[in-house]
């Protein structure tokens, strides 16, 4: 029988439509995916185009010398710019701030046909250093209210560049999505004296259906009222607000599980488009006690369509137990050298 089921954590609800209930395997993609090269002439992201993207703001190595691994560059069609201030204008019914903000893209790899799946963990690790170096020079800017991490991967996804990057956008308002996820948790710590999300995780640890993977100091689960089939979150096992607190080693286990969940897509569902993002406490709200922070994974293998638009409420056709269960047995350990993709 379907369920609706409720986000603790957002309280929103999700119809898990087990009627139409499809296997987990059933959701791999089954268009071909055009191989790219590993360099290609007229892409500003490859090595050799440089000038064809605004200045860097930083590149990993930073000797000019050597080739780079990584390059932060401002995006060349920014959403935003840092170039204005962000003054507020209320006239009646008609609010807006100026285009203020900062959009940086950040070039992963020079090699044009990289998959992160595939990167090596240290290759990983050292991307999300370059997230934690701009997030905490980007919180130091008073202008900025919420700073979010992303990456898109595969036209689904919203790509619109093949050549591996992710992207940072930061902004002077928080969104009222972001605001009343902060209002619930805060709420839920004044009623029970406990983060929420240390709550859920304490709880699904000891339930363990829905645990994708542990490590030392991540676990990896898929959500019980998951709005999309594999939807998978990452959460750090020490309650932090904000990414910006995360360690050396805490990175070096993020990296690692993280290519492992990334891993387990690509070769279960045959390299799906995805998003992750990384949800952290806004800039205000550093140290708090009620909010945790986490990144999800998000395969983009269903489309929104007018029920979700009209209801805010998502139909998701996979139970999360048997998309978790899938993926713990995707063994990637096993797969490792394998670059091409078993077809479906
Ligand atoms: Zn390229
Ligand atoms: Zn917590």
């Amino acid at each position: 029988m379907s369920e609706l089921r409720q986000n603790f954590a957002t309280k929103e609800w999700v119809v898990i439509a087990t009627e139409r209930a499809r296997r987990p395997e059933e959701m791999a993609r089954h268009s071909e995916r055009k191989l790219a090269a590993p360099f290609v002439a007229n892409c500003p992201f490859c090595p050799g185009n440089e000038n064809l993207t605004p200045p860097e703001i930083m590149r990993i190595p930073t000797s000019m010398e050597v080739p780079w691994h990584a390059r932060v560059i401002p995006n060349k069609f920014a959403a935003l710019s840092r170039e204005v201030q962000p003054t507020r204008t209320v006239h009646r019914s008609l609010r807006s701030v100026n285009g203020f903000g900062v959009h940086d893209v950040i070039v992963e790899t020079p090699d044009h046909s990289e998959v992160m799946a595939l990167m090596p963990d240290s290759y990983m690790a050292e991307i999300l250093r370059i997230y934690k170096i701009r997030y905490d020079e980007l919180s130091l800017d008073r202008r900025i209210a919420l700073i979010t991490i992303f990456k898109n991967h595969g036209p689904d996804a919203g790509t619109s560049l093949e050549h591996p990057h992710s992207q940072i956008i930061a902004t002077p308002v928080i969104s009222l999505q972001v605001r009343e996820r902060f209002q619930h948790a805060l709420r839920h710590f004044d009623d029970y004296g406990e983060c929420m999300f240390c709550q859920m995780l304490e709880e699904e640890l000891q339930e363990q259906t829905r645990i994708v993977a542990i490590s030392e100091h991540f676990v990896a689960l898929e959500l019980y009222a998951s709005p999309a089939p594999f939807c998978t979150h990452i959460y750090p096992r020490r309650h932090t607000a904000s990414f910006g607190d995360v360690s050396g080693s805490e990175i070096n286990d993020l990296a690692r599980m993280l290519r492992s969940i990334l891993a387990k897509l690509y070769h279960g569902l045959a390299d799906p488009d995805f998003n992750f993002t990384i949800r952290s406490a806004p800039a205000e709200s550093v140290g708090v006690k009620y909010f945790h922070w986490y990144l999800s994974v998000i395969p983009r293998l269903t489309r929104m369509a007018g029920f979700e638009l009209g209801s805010g409420m998502f139909i998701n056709t996979v139970l999360p137990e048997a998309a978790a269960e899938f993926l713990r047995k995707v063994d990637v350990e096993a797969l490792k050298n394998t670059a091409q993709v078993a077809t479906p």
